[in-house]
């Protein structure tokens, strides 16, 4: 079955045309620079199709619904194309950001779920809407296709409440449903599914710690198959320090900014999501051009670099005690599959909780899986590739089968 996956954001829309039987992407695209002056199209269709193209279009593309049709126009079009007609398209699948409590796993999307997910916006005021944008769109141009919706946070359900409780009012989980939530849920489920499978050994039967490093992180405890607790609290801002967010802080830093420097509830916030974290810390929020600048001797680079590996090593060790025994920590994503140094960090000094890593295979790149662990290690340590449209892609087979 051949399933389009939509990632649509608040001016993006990344797309893939995947086939479901051989797991093969043949088509991916980005349509960005929705609403501005000047739109952009890239798409980039892979071997295995009749025709290779690289194409980009730029023009104005207003709204959400003309960015699709232009994404779905090229999919067919005579030159360019790679399908004859978009009735192969078998399914759709979407990424939704915030289930709130409502989603534990994928489901396929009718009015009842719309309504959930608009719910749902609260939670999430910058991505729920966006990706409902994306699902009535689709709905628009693909009548009677199956619609399925994927939710960030929805492998995080299994999460117990005394992990995902805050110790604030009670009446704020019962009226606002203020808890953790979780994020990556997609990823988390993706790589540690992938290590079961490397491992020969059902899900069921293996605590994981999957650690997610992009622009954004979050590490999650797996535990048999189970997220039981995630870094990323009601919002992505908890957690680990990433690009430009924070992760944790001591809450009252919040009053004191108040107070103390005049900042209103929106300075906080943009300064805590877009200022903060590496790029807070150093100016830079890329690993890549970090670690350029600690070789030219900047200081405050080396000092974003350790805070980021010291609080990932803080949380690795945290589930290694909730888990109490674990089989494997996954690094994936941006930094976690290309960083070497970061995951070497990340893990410094705990050879006594029987974590080792084979420092020259560490620093080996791989496109495939690499267990960067010894021979002696009690945790066996690898670094797999994560994959969320294939995820969404198999996530929407399964659901309608
Ligand atoms: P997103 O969260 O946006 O999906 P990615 O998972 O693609 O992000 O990760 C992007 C980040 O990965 C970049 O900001 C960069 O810091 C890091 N990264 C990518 N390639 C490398 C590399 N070769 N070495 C170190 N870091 C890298």
């Amino acid at each position: 079955m051949k399933v389009l996956v939509i990632n649509s954001g608040s001016s993006s829309i990344k797309y893939q045309l995947l086939d479901t039987d051989t797991e093969a992407v043949m088509v991916s695209g980005l349509v960005e620079r929705i609403g501005e002056a000047q739109g952009d199209l890239k798409a980039k269709n892979f071997p295995g199709t009749d025709n290779q193209a690289v194409v980009e279009i730029q023009q104005p593309i207003p709204d959400h619904t003309t960015g699709m049709r232009l994404a779905i126009e090229l999919l067919t079009d005579a030159k360019n194309g790679v399908l004859k007609d978009k009735s192969e398209i078998g399914a759709v699948g979407h990424r939704v950001v915030h289930g709130g409590e409502d989603f534990h796993k994928s489901v396929i999307i009718d009015d009842e779920v719309l309504a959930a997910i608009e719910a749902n916006v609260p939670l999430a005021p910058l991505h729920n809407p966006a990706n409902l944008d994306g699902i009535r769109v689709a709905m628009e141009l693909f009548p009677g296709v199956s619609q399925v919706a994927v939710f960030d946070t929805a492998f995080h359900q299994t999460i117990p409440s005394h992990a995902y409780m805050y110790a604030l009012p009670y009446e704020l989980y019962e009226q606002d449903r203020v808890r953790r939530y979780g994020f990556h849920g997609t990823s988390h489920k993706f790589v540690a599914s992938e290590m079961a499978t490397i491992a020969k050994k059902p899900v069921e039967e293996m605590n994981i710690i999957t650690v997610h490093l992009g622009n954004g992180g979050s590490i999650t405890a797996v535990e048999k198959g189970k997220s039981v607790d995630t870094t990323m609290g009601m919002t992505p801002l908890e957690g680990l320090v990433m690009g430009t967010r924070s992760g944790d802080v001591d809450p009252a830093i919040h009053t004191f900014l108040a107070r103390n420097k005049g900042m209103d509830i929106e300075a906080i916030d943009t300064m805590l999501n877009k200022q903060s974290g590496l790029k807070g810390l150093c100016g830079m929020n890329d690993m890549r051009d970090i670690h350029d600048a600690i070789e030219k001797g900047d200081e405050r680079a080396k000092i974003a670099l350790d805070v980021q590996c010291y609080r990932n090593k803080k949380y690795i060790g945290a589930y290694m005690a909730v888990l109490g025994c674990v089989d494997a920590i996954v690094f994936t994503a941006g930094i976690g599959e290309n960083d070497d140094i970061v995951r070497r960090d990340s893990l410094k000094g705990l050879e006594c909780l029987g974590v080792k890593i084979d420092e020259k295979i560490n620093a080996q790149r791989a496109k495939e899986p690499l267990l960067i662990s010894t021979v002696d290690s009690n945790v066996a340590v690898w670094v797999i590739p994560t994959n969320e449209e294939l995820a969404i892609a198999r996530e929407t087979r399964e659901v309608l089968n």
